[in-house]
């Protein structure tokens, strides 16, 4: 077995000053590890710590060894809800360090609910035990599903009683440590706009080109970026549709400048195929619902490349922006592709399986975990009943041409039924953790999610 090196690499100290501020953890009366992700820990050398060593690193964040010397909390602005506002900024989080996995991405471990900061406003700076968990188990499942997800690295109980108006209170404490293909939002390119920072906004796309593009900046870096930005936020946009997720808060401080999805509030999976279905109680005008999402990632993209005209023209940007609609609906028909587990055909053939998978979805209240599980590989072998009636004419004809059974191979596309994570489900793992602290069932799902994962991988 080969072992991964740990190998620190804290670049964002090459931005310079101006772009976050030093800031002191929180110190917590007691620690105990919920969930360390053993998995990941290994791709960054981490693998090897103990708990207490764990503990000292992710709850009490002693440094890494040649890594950031401080925690940074970032500056960022962004939109809320399509609201502007510059009070925003690493409130209850900090960049904690950054490192290169086995692939040589660079990867940051950030934290949340780390504790105050100079951009808490009025908040307490803490993640509830709930959040943590959820945040959790929507990593888990979307990294299952094939999305480019930030994952959680750890979650560390901390002992305290929070108040909050979402969940029963008190209620307990916890703090997260989010591994991620960095933390540069729109919202911190808005930030530079908003003070007409030309030259650190031109470092920053030199960076991001840099880190996250593996790409070295050229004249055209901005206009580069936005085309990066554009693509990757398409296929996340798309990624998200095809899995039924409903993040919830898509604002702009938290688009990921990598076009990684991250930050697991509010969201939920659609149950059944409604484009109005919401996840967050507070978007009262349905802003962020299922069908809304690719419209709110690209609303977010258009605010990126307002930004960049504080240091560009905006003639050579506006096409990027038309064509994002254009990104995104191929990849979504591929990704629903991959949720069936069948390849293209013809351009025609595959524009007519995803009308007909859409058709279905839509017409009925089938969950769509059900339906792509179902017919994994084109091909209905236990549940074929279930699909009888007129209106799976159109779809059962269309998928006909696409049958692929090796897809099944793996046992668990036997099962009886596929892992969803509905918010049934999400309570019903909370509640025996809420009364009697029984992580069983919490560890169980993570186990069903990562063997569903292994499944689909093939
Ligand atoms: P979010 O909608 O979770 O992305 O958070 C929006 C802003 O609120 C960010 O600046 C967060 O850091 C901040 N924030 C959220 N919860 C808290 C909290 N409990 N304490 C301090 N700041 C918070
Ligand atoms: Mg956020």
């Amino acid at each position: 077995m080969q072992v991964t090196p740990y190998r620190p690499d804290p670049v964002y100290l090459s931005l310079g000053e101006g772009f976050a501020d030093p800031v002191r953890p929180a110190s917590f009366p007691r620690h105990v590890i919920r969930f360390r992700n053993d998995r990941h820990a290994a791709e960054m050398g981490l693998d090897h710590l103990r708990d207490d060593e764990w503990i000292a690193h992710f709850g009490k964040f002693e440094p890494l060894p040649d890594n950031l010397p401080e925690p940074l909390a970032m500056r960022y602005h962004g939109h809320q809800f399509q609201v502007y506002n510059p009070d925003l900024g690493d409130g209850r989080g900090f960049l904690f360090a950054q490192m290169r996995d086995s692939n040589g991405r660079l990867l940051d471990l950030g934290t949340k609910g780390s504790g105050q900061t100079p951009w808490s406003r009025a908040g307490d700076g803490r993640l509830t035990l709930k959040g943590g968990v959820r945040e959790v188990l929507a990593t888990e499942m979307l990294e299952a599903l094939g999305v480019n997800t930030s994952k959680t690295f750890s979650l560390i109980e901390t002992g305290e009683n929070l108040q909050r108006h979402d969940e029963p209170s008190p209620t307990r404490s916890a703090v997260l440590v989010r591994l991620s293909h960095g933390h540069i939002r729109i919202g911190t390119f808005q930030r530079l706009a908003a003070l007409k920072d030309a030259e650190r906004m031109a470092r920053l796309v030199d960076y991001c080109l840099r880190h996250y593009y593996d790409e070295e900046p050229g004249a055209d870096a901005p206009v580069r970026l936005l085309e990066l930005v554009a693509g990757q936020t398409a296929e996340l946009a798309a990624s998200y549709m095809a899995a039924g997720f409903v993040h919830g808060v898509l604002n702009s401080d938290n688009i990921n400048i990598s076009g990684e999805s991250f930050d697991y509030g509010p969201w939920r999976f659609a149950p059944t195929w409604d484009g109005e279905f919401t996840a967050a109680y507070f978007d009262h005008q349905r802003l962020y619902a299922f069908g809304r999402q690719p419209q709110a990632i690209h609303w977010n993209v258009v605010q990126l490349a307002r930004a960049l005209t504080t240091i560009i023209a905006a003639e050579p940007l506006l096409p990027l922006l038309e064509i994002w609609p254009k990104m995104f609906e191929p990849a979504f028909h591929r990704k629903i592709r991959e949720r069936l587990g069948v390849t293209s055909r013809s351009e025609d053939e595959d524009a007519a399986l995803f009308t007909a998978v859409e058709g279905v979805l839509a017409g009925t209240d089938l969950n769509p975990d059900r339906l792509f599980f179902d017919w994994r590989g084109g091909v209905c072998p236990h549940r074929a009943e279930a699909y009888q009636g007129d209106h799976f004419a159109a779809f059962r004809n269309a998928i006909a041409a696409y049958a692929n059974p090796a897809a099944r191979a793996h046992d668990y596309w036997s099962d009886a039924a596929p892992v969803t994570m509905l918010i049934d489900e999400m309570e019903a793992i909370w509640t025996p953790i809420a009364e009697s602290d029984d992580w069983t069932s919490f560890h169980d799902k993570i186990n069903a999610i990562r063997r569903m994962g292994e499944a689909t991988k093939g």
